[in-house]
């Protein structure tokens, strides 16, 4: 059974996600807000995650890659039934996530799946979102290989990596230069209609070996919307190419043809 509630990437109170699923006034509050709760088979998980990429961060939960690394809540067990509902779901497990906790709004994430649960109190829980009804813009061809150590090192390429990935930075980066892209214009709603609608990469600007410990990302300076075709051809190089570059790039090719 296909239950599309929530859309990808778009912003959601408790008080919206109440309405959409129908929650009856004595059923709100409690638990919704402590992180998580089951509705029907349903879990919703709403979750502070740590975006800043400071040290010192104020939450645990953050993104690596395409996966969140989330704890559960306190004095949890990987032996607790309501864990166990995680690994092995009877209905979703829609994820929503913000980086200010006085923010209402949080982000639908998706319906995610358990990729690595871990027995530790609280437990961690690394959570995949590849739910083929939904729209995710996942990036296809990265800058960071796929087999980077996850918890030990790598610590600029997760940060850079997050950030290209994280729905809070794309968002940001999305709200302020829309879902053109930033080399060629292809917009996919308008080739392919509704499937296309918000569907793009994002892609990050700086070099990771020019990235100091202390680098603080800013989304609008530093991220861009990119098509998947410009997105693969900006890293056919490494140090990948500039969007100025790849532009000239293309503008030289059609030149030649024109002359
Ligand atoms: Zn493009
Ligand atoms: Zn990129």
């Amino acid at each position: 059974m296909t239950r599309i509630y929530f859309e990808v990437g778009n912003t959601y109170s408790r008080k919206d996600v109440y309405r959409i699923v129908n929650v009856p006034k004595e059923r709100q509050g409690g638990n919704w807000d402590t992180g998580y709760n089951r509705y029907n088979n349903d879990l919703y998980i709403f979750a502070n995650i740590n975006t800043t990429g400071r040290t010192g961060h104020d939450y645990k939960n953050r993104f690596i890659g395409n996966n969140l690394e989330w704890y559960a809540k306190n004095g949890s067990k990987l032996t607790h039934n309501s864990i166990q509902q995680m690994i092995n779901p009877e209905g979703k497990n829609f994820i929503f996530v913000r980086e200010n906790s006085n923010d209402p709004n949080f982000i639908y994430v998706g319906n995610g799946q358990v990729f690595k649960a871990y027995d530790e109190t609280p437990v961690r829980i690394l959570w995949k979102f590849f739910d083929s009804n939904e729209n995710h813009s996942e990036i296809l061809a990265e800058e960071i290989p796929e087999d980077i150590p996850l918890f030990e090192g790598g610590t600029k390429q997760i940060i850079v990596n997050a950030y290209e990935r994280n729905p809070v930075a794309r968002k940001k980066c999305l709200d302020h230069y829309g879902f053109n892209c930033s080399v060629c214009k292809f917009n996919f709603e308008e080739r392919y209609g509704d499937i296309g609608k918000n569907f793009i990469h994002v892609h990050h600007l700086q070099e990771i070996s020019k990235i100091g410990k202390e680098y603080v990302i800013n989304p609008i300076k530093d991220l861009r919307p990119v098509c998947p075709n410009c997105h693969a051809m900006l890293h056919k190089r490494q140090p990948a190419y500039s969007i100025e570059q790849l532009k000239e790039i293309i503008y030289e090719k059609n030149a030649k043809l024109i002359y």
